[in-house]
C-alpha cells in the first residue's frame, strides 16, 4: 500500500472542509503550496572540535492575512516535509484565532538532548544566522516548538539582534520576559486549551468532577495543563513522556509528579526509583498502552499521528483533545466518528500559545507590557469567541468540529485573498 504523507493527510483536511463552504478555485489553489521553503546547512564547533554540520529548515507557508508565524522544532525526525506541514497548520490556526499572521514553521534535525548548553547555543545561534533573511518583525516572526524553549528564544533574538546591529525583540516569541517576553506565554498553550474545555465542555456533556483524563506528554504543552485540570477536580489517571507512561485509577497526584519530573526530568525516575511509589501506588504502561485507557478525556500532546488507523478501534475514551499537532491521522478521524469519539481539533485547543505570541509581539511593537491579568483575560475572550463560533458551525452544517475549525480558517483566508482581486476581476470584460 502507497504510504501517505503528511502533507497529504493534512490537505485532506482543508478538501474536506471545502467541500462545505463556497470557495473560490484561487484560494484554494493557493493553499497547495507554500509560498517559500529554506533549506540550510548549519555549522557547529563541537566541544570535542569537531565540526558538525546539522540541516536546518524554514518554511514561510502563507502570508495573506500578515507575516507568517511558527514555532521552531528540534527533533531528529524534523524534515521538509514535516516543517511544511506544520507551517500549513499555522496557517489555519492563525486565522482560527483571527490573528493578523500568515503560517510558517522552522526545526533543524537534531537529537537536543545530546547537545552540551554550549553547543546548542552555537547551534541556535548559527540557525539564526542562517535563516536572518528569511525571517524579521514585518516578513516571519519564530517562537518555540517541541524541544526549543524560552532560553534558546533568547539566544535568537539576541542573534538577530546582534545581525541588525539594533534591539529588535519582536522579531521571535517566547522570550524570556526579561529579554522583551511576555507574562503568561510559557502557559499559554495549557491555559489556551482549558479555556477550550471550559468553553465546551458543557455543551459536551461533561463536567470536571468524575472525569478521567490521560495525557500523552509531560512538556512545555501537556504538564501546565495537567496541573490545571488536576487543580480543578479532574482525575488525571495517566500521562506519559518519551520514556513511557504512569497510570494510577484513583488520579495521579500531578504536583508531585511535576516535581519529579523538574527535579530528574524524566518520568522514568517516578516508576519506583525513589519515594513518589512510597505515597502513590502506579502502574508503568507503554504509551501505546496508555492511549488506549479507559478514560473520559484523551489528551495527545507529544508528537504528529500517535492515533491512526491501526490503534483507532481500540480507543476507549470519550472524547479526544488534541494539544499536540497533528496526533490523529485522516483515516483514524473516520473511525473515531464512527464510534462516536468526538475530537476537539489542534487548530483550536493548542492555539492559545500563538495567540499569547501575537500578545507578545503586540506588547513589543508598542514598548508597552500587559500584566499578567491581563494576557489571560485576552486569551480567555479569545479562545472562548472562537470556541463557540466553530461549536456554531459544527451544530449548523452538521459536520466534524474539525472540519468546523477548517471552513472558520478558510472563510477568513478566503476573504484575505478575495480582497486583494479575484478571477472574476481580472476575468475578460465584455
Ligand atoms: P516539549 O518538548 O516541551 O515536550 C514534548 C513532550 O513529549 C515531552 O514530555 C516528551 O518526553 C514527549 N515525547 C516526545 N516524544 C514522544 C513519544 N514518541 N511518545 C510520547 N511522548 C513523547 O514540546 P511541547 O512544546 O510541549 O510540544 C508538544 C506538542 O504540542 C507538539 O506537537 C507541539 O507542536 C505542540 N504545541 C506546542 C506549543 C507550545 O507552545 N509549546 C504550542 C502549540 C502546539
Amino acid at each position: 500500500m502507497p504510504q501517505t504523507s503528511i502533507f497529504s493527510e493534512a490537505s485532506q483536511r482543508l478538501e474536506e472542509a471545502a467541500k462545505h463552504v463556497t470557495i473560490s478555485e484561487d484560494t484554494i489553489e493557493r493553499l497547495k503550496y507554500p509560498k517559500a521553503s529554506l533549506t540550510v546547512s548549519v555549522p557547529v564547533r563541537m566541544d570535542s572540535g569537531e565540526l558538525k554540520i546539522f540541516q536546518g529548515y524554514r518554511v514561510r507557508y502563507n502570508d495573506m492575512r500578515g507575516p507568517t508565524k511558527g514555532g521552531i522544532r528540534y527533533h531528529p525526525s524534523v524534515n521538509l516535509e514535516e516543517v511544511k506541514t506544520l507551517a500549513f497548520w499555522m496557517t489555519f490556526k492563525c486565522a482560527v484565532l483571527n490573528l493578523p499572521f500568515g503560517g510558517a514553521k522552522g526545526g533543524i534535525t537534531v537529537d537536543a538532548k545530546k547537545l552540551s548548553r554550549f553547543e546548542l547555543e552555537h547551534l541556535s545561534r548559527r540557525y539564526i544566522d542562517a535563516i536572518a533573511d528569511f525571517i524579521g518583525p514585518d516578513v516571519d516572526i519564530p517562537a518555540p516548538d517541541m524541544y526549543t524553549n524560552q532560553m534558546i528564544m533568547g539566544w535568537m533574538m539576541h542573534e538577530y539582534s546582534v545581525i541588525q546591529r539594533r534591539q529588535v525583540p519582536a522579531v521571535i516569541t517566547g522570550k524570556p520576559v526579561a529579554m522583551g517576553g511576555s507574562l503568561g506565554r510559557e502557559a499559554a498553550t495549557s491555559q489556551g486549551a482549558y479555556d477550550v474545555m471550559q468553553a465546551l465542555l458543557g455543551k459536551l456533556n461533561g463536567s470536571p468532577k468524575n472525569t478521567t483524563v490521560a495525557i500523552q506528554g509531560f512538556g512545555n504543552a501537556a504538564a501546565p495543563l495537567a496541573e490545571m485540570l488536576y487543580n480543578a477536580g479532574f482525575k488525571v489517571v495517566a500521562v506519559s513522556d518519551s520514556k513511557g507512561a504512569i497510570y494510577a485509577k484513583q488520579g495521579l497526584n500531578i504536583p508531585s509528579v511535576k516535581k519529579f519530573k523538574e527535579d530528574t526530568s524524566g518520568l522514568k525516575a517516578v516508576y519506583c526509583e525513589n519515594s513518589v511509589c512510597g505515597f502513590q501506588e502506579h502502574d508503568v504502561l507503554t504509551n501505546e498502552e496508555m492511549l488506549e485507557l479507559p478514560v473520559d478525556l484523551l489528551i495527545p500532546a507529544a508528537i504528529e499521528d500517535v492515533i491512526t488507523d491501526d490503534n483507532a478501534g481500540r480507543i476507549k475514551a470519550r472524547l479526544i483533545f488534541e494539544v499536540a499537532n497533528g496526533p490523529v491521522t485522516p483515516e483514524a478521524d473516520e473511525i473515531l466518528e464512527r464510534k462516536g469519539i468526538r475530537v476537539v481539533p489542534d487548530i483550536l485547543v493548542n492555539a492559545g500559545g500563538v495567540t499569547v505570541s501575537y500578545f507578545e509581539w503586540v506588547q513589543n511593537r508598542a514598548g508597552y507590557y500587559w500584566t499578567l491579568e491581563e494576557v489571560n483575560s485576552r486569551l480567555h475572550q479569545k479562545m472562548t469567541e472562537e470556541s463557540q463560533r466553530i461549536w456554531a458551525i459544527h451544530e449548523s452544517k452538521n459536520v466534524s468540529l474539525r472540519t468546523a475549525a477548517y471552513i472558520h480558517a478558510l472563510r477568513r483566508i478566503e476573504e484575505a485573498i478575495n480582497v486583494r482581486g479575484t478571477k472574476e476581476y481580472f476575468g475578460e470584460k465584455e
